[in-house]
């Protein structure tokens, strides 16, 4: 071979070396694009999921204020009675029953005559507020 043909394959070598380094590079950046790309796929269709249970939701929501509404009603069982004795502030509490057992039913209440165990003083009940 002459001097020539050497340096030509010497030449040659190095573009194919080069063209392999170039090669293995565009292969490494479209392996990373495809992830990125994949990654960006998934957070839209993420994003698009949360949007659409959005709609949903404010759908539903349009569609419950349009119906009639019902107020509510609740009946609730008296428990206990408390009350103070206006002379000398003792507070008392007596649960439903002892206290309709020992007045009466609510409606006898007004103008029962109660008193004190602590200060002996007599006095009316009043008022009553349910709650
Ligand atoms: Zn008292």
């Amino acid at each position: 071979m002459t001097k020539q043909e050497y340096i030509q394959i010497g030449r040659d070598s190095m573009k194919h070396n080069h063209n392999m380094q170039l090669y293995a590079r565009q292969k490494r950046m479209q392996k990373r694009l495809t992830k990125m790309l994949e990654q960006a796929a998934n957070d839209l269709v993420a994003a698009l999921t949360e949007l659409a249970e959005a709609f949903r939701k404010a759908a539903e929501k349009m569609r419950v204020v349009k119906m009639k509404y019902s107020d509510l009603y609740v009946s609730q069982m008296p428990t206990s009675v408390t009350w103070e004795c206006p002379h000398c502030g003792m507070e008392n509490e007596l649960s439903y029953t002892e206290f309709c057992a020992e007045y009466g039913e609510p409606y006898d209440w007004e103008y029962t005559k109660a008193t004190c165990p602590r200060c002996g003083e007599t006095y009316c009940l009043g008022n009553q507020e349910w709650e």
